[in-house]
């Protein structure tokens, strides 16, 4: 076996070949209307993992991937997607360095593809045929367009409020669609049961832990561009998956002694969904119902809080939010500078950015990156007002 599980909450070490998902001791004490605990965190055998990084880039980074072939992966190009240099915003010389990471061109067109494909690799290697999600669009379009590459069966539990563009994906890659009348909340809710009942293979982001290791395939490519760690990361927060998943690949990479310093991820929420950031720093978990415009990051419970949470403390993270209308606004400044037209998810990290910039919080010379996580094709009515 080449990795086990840690669980973020109890420290329980767990060795098993088999699906696990959140840590069974701490699974039993998680309430209602709390986020989860018992998260398990995947760990490898890093003293005996002796590879450099151009070693680790040939091999498309399986050393530290919890499936065991390449060829268990989806024949599609899954991540290795371009980062763009941006030198100039809105008619003015940026005096540091701007890259945007363009997540939106991966197969389904979302971020989301790199956790989809490692759980559909583990299901292939385990002899699983049924996988099943919930989702507010993204995680759902993309299950179902990897299990539709790998011949697997997907099955989708998605608010009916959900992009027409992100439902139609469901649907055109022969999944199994469920819409729910209610919120992203209880459409997680109805997946567990179905796990449970007909035994299907969960993909929930924070319940599935090997999410986490998909996504983070993410910071070996920046690494790869850059060779050096950029000083400030901005990154779309709703369920805190994606955050985690950055700071798992740099953190895996610190283990490697690959590098020797962590870079500075900022969390970017929506004003309206910022359950994440508003308790990082508090001792009780307090939430307010989300709404904001930005459907991928609209979420009452983040489902990966407390990894999120440590890994931000841990690491000196910093937090910002940004208003729906400062995510239009985001959205329409980075179409019209760089040609990448981002879903209003991505455009909050990009006005996260942009809220750093307008306070001076950029420093000349620094390496600053953006993570565009999905393409803004998936959501055409969210602009309509503003074009
Ligand atoms: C899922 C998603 C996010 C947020 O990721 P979390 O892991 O829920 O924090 C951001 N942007 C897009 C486009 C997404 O699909
Ligand atoms: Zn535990």
């Amino acid at each position: 076996m080449k990795f086990h599980y840690k669980c973020t909450t109890c420290g329980q070490e767990y060795h098993s070949d088999s699906v696990m998902y959140l840590c069974p001791k701490c699974e039993q004490t998680n309430e209602p209307d709390l986020p989860p605990k018992g998260v398990l965190k995947v760990i490898y055998d890093y003293q005996n993992i002796s590879i450099d990084f151009d070693q680790l880039w040939q091999k498309e980074f399986l050393p530290l991937l919890p499936i065991n072939s390449l060829e268990s992966l989806p024949n599609l190009r899954i991540g290795k997607t371009p980062m763009y240099l941006i030198d100039r915003l809105e008619g003015q010389d940026l005096n540091f360095d701007l890259y945007l990471k363009d997540d939106s061109q991966n197969p389904t067109f979302s971020f989301k593809d790199r956790a989809s494909a490692v759980v559909s690799a583990f299901a292939r290697e385990h002899g699983i045929d049924t996988i099943v999600a919930a989702s507010t669009g993204n995680a759902g379009s993309s299950l179902a367009g990897i299990a539709a590459a790998q011949g697997q069966n997907a099955i989708i539990y998605v608010p009916a409020s959900a992009p027409k563009a992100k439902l139609t994906q469901i649907l055109m890659y022969g999944a199994e669609l469920h819409t729910v009348d209610g919120n992203y909340d209880m459409a997680f809710d109805l997946s567990i049961e179905a796990t449970r009942k007909h035994g299907w293979y969960n993909r929930n982001t924070a319940f599935n832990p090997l999410t986490i290791e998909g996504k983070k395939t993410v910071s070996f490519e920046i690494f790869h561009d850059l060779r050096s760690v950029p000083d400030k990361i901005f990154v779309p927060v709703g369920d805190g998956v994606i955050i985690s998943g950055v700071y798992k690949g740099y953190e895996d990479m610190l283990r490697l002694g690959i590098i020797d310093r962590m870079p500075v991820i900022v969390a970017v929420q929506a004003q309206g969904s910022s359950n994440l950031i508003n308790n990082v720093y508090h001792n009780a978990f307090e939430f307010t119902p989300s709404h904001t415009i930005a459907d991928s990051i609209s979420v009452d419970i983040p489902r990966n809080f407390y990894m999120a949470r440590d890994f931000l403390c841990k690491y000196n993270g910093e937090i910002t939010s940004v208003s729906d209308e400062q995510i239009l606004k985001s959205s329409k400044i980075l179409a019209r500078n760089t040609g990448i037209f981002a879903e209003p998810a991505a455009a909050a990290a990009f006005a996260g950015f942009l809220n750093f910039w307008e306070q001076n919080q950029i420093p000349v010379n620094s390496v600053n990156i953006v993570l565009s996580t999905g393409s803004g094709l998936k959501d055409l009515e969210a602009v309509q007002g503003i074009i």
